[in-house]
């Protein structure tokens, strides 16, 4: 496959918390990437800031070390890196003080400039403040923030404020990085550039829908910052609900976005409130040669969940009586996110030797090996009568588009392009956060009333019983939690 990457043209970007984790594993390393693709002219400048006290070399040699750990050997020949480093700069800056904002002035040019605010959403009015004050914020530069945007409703309204107090909404870019994803932007070509699934894309064919996303890590190491959040605030109001409202929207008029964030937010005003024996709550207990929850979390009585399971209703004319089964948890059996739109069964078999038990599904795998797989019923080959035999028809994109495909860009990769090129498709508009949180709100209200512990499952496992339960009882079960 040809590959057809088009050149940004060249930009600032200053990255406020620089030298902090995000930027070394995941901001910095997607750069890297994208000009050794061809896709990051030479003379765009990155401009770290962080209050460290450090000179552009010191800061060249820390980014050289991430790269070195972040970027496969094979990946990063010393003539590339050092182009990538040529267009690093740092500024030692107080967001809270004073310090640097002169320096940080002095270097900019009257080119697309962005900023990138990888600091805790406690600096985001400051920051945003200090822009605007010191006119490094232009009419048309972008500002770039991500999870966690908000502990609640309220906090998300405080915090949009704060930007917005200072930037146009057409200037705010918040990240979630599952919309970044090779298959959830698959997820929008398959439903609107095909006419097979839209037809069929609604309550009279679709059983349910199953969205699923397990990790297999537990907390440790983010033990304080979890327990704070929990497995609602960190997943489902974010990236589950990116998920939830990609498969459930109406087609916008056209791949724009506010046409496609008009149709987000319409689902998601559209979710039913949540009933509180439609959730399930869970925290992982020691198993499988694994530690507990409670070994890492802060407080030894933590009540936070630690796992998620949430029948949800999205009451529109397109998908009333088909339930949309949501799940996620940390310390799983395996890695794994996925969509799953299960079709209904046909109205009538006619094969009666064997009873026919399977139905058509689609699931849209976001990792691992992002892919998407239709399955399908076939007979089986050979003699012997009429057996039937569900198969997968696999859209793995390696096998069709050739190994280019195979090796996606990171969601970071693309969205930090989209910033650069101004295209806020694939990014949240702060409407949609609250609605988001508004909906999420009242299942932790619910919660907080019911002052019920989280039900224990084993480390390594599947999740609680009662998360099974939901759906048995609906004559559904989920799909296995399998690497
Ligand atoms: P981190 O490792 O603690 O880095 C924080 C950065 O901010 C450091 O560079 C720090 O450098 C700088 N900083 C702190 N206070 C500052 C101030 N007053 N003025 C200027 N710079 C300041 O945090 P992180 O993990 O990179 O996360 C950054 C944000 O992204 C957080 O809100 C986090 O929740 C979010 N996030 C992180 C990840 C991830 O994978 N790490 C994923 C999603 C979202 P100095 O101390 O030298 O100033």
């Amino acid at each position: 496959m040809v590959s057809r990457i088009i050149p940004v043209e060249t930009f600032d970007l200053v990255i406020f918390g620089g030298t902090g984790d995000l930027a070394r594993r995941k901001i910095l390393p997607s750069l890297f990437r994208r000009l050794s693709a061809g896709q990051m002219p030479d003379d765009a400048r990155i401009i770290g800031a962080a209050r460290g006290d450090l000179d552009r070399k010191a800061y060249q040699a820390l980014i050289a070390d991430a790269l070195a750990e972040f970027v496969p050997e094979d990946k990063r020949p010393s003539e590339l890196v050092e182009r990538f480093l040529d267009c690093l700069d740092y500024v030692s800056i107080d967001a809270t003080g004073d310090k640097g904002w002169g320096e940080l002035q002095d270097k900019m040019r009257d080119v697309t400039r962005a900023f990138y605010l990888s600091v805790g959403p406690s600096l985001f009015g400051t920051i945003s403040q200090k822009l605007a004050s010191t006119g490094l914020a232009t009419s048309e530069c972008r500002i770039v923030v991500e999870k966690p945007l908000g502990h609640d409703l309220a906090s998300a309204k405080e915090l949009n404020a704060q930007l917005s107090a200072c930037f146009d909404e057409r200037q705010i870019y918040r990240i979630d990085h599952y919309l970044g994803k090779e298959t959830v932007q698959n997820l929008m070509a398959l439903r609107f550039a095909n006419a097979l699934f839209e037809p069929v894309w609604n309550a009279q064919h679709v059983d349910h829908v199953q969205i699923t996303v397990s990790e297999s890590i537990g907390v440790e190491g983010r033990g304080g910052y979890y327990d704070r959040s929990g497995a609602m605030r960190d997943m489902v109001q974010n990236h589950i609900m990116q998920l939830l409202c990609l498969t459930a929207m109406e087609p916008p008029s056209k791949f724009e976005p506010n046409a496609v964030r008009d149709e987000k937010l319409k689902v998601i005003r559209a979710l039913q409130p949540v009933l509180p024996h439609d959730t399930v709550r869970g925290q992982y207990r020691a198993g499988n040669g694994e530690a507990s929850y409670l070994e890492h979390a802060e407080n030894p009585d933590s009540d936070t969940e630690s796992f998620v399971a949430i029948k949800a209703e999205v009451a529109n004319w397109r998908w009333a009586g088909t339930p949309f089964y949501l799940r996620t948890g940390k310390r799983l059996r395996a890695r794994l996110s996925e969509i799953v739109v299960q079709f209904k069964d046909v109205p009538h078999s006619i094969f009666e030797e064997e009873k026919h038990h399977n139905n058509n599904s689609l699931v849209i795998r976001l990792q691992p090996n992002e892919g998407i797989t239709l399955r399908m019923t076939i007979k089986e080959p050979g003699p012997g009568g009429m057996r039937l035999v569900d198969v997968p028809l696999d859209m793995t994109f390696a096998d069709a588009l050739g190994p280019d495909a195979a090796e996606a860009p990171d969601a970071y990769e693309r969205l930090i392009m989209d910033v650069v090129r101004g295209n806020q498709t694939l990014f949240m508009r702060g409407d949609e956060v609250e609605a988001a949180w508004a909906w999420t709100d009242a299942i932790l209200a619910n919660w907080a009333a019911a002052k019920k512990k989280p039900q224990p499952y084993d480390a390594g496992g599947s999740g609680p019983e009662d998360a099974l339960a939901l759906m048995h009882r609906d004559g559904r079960r989920w799909r296995d939690i399998e690497a």
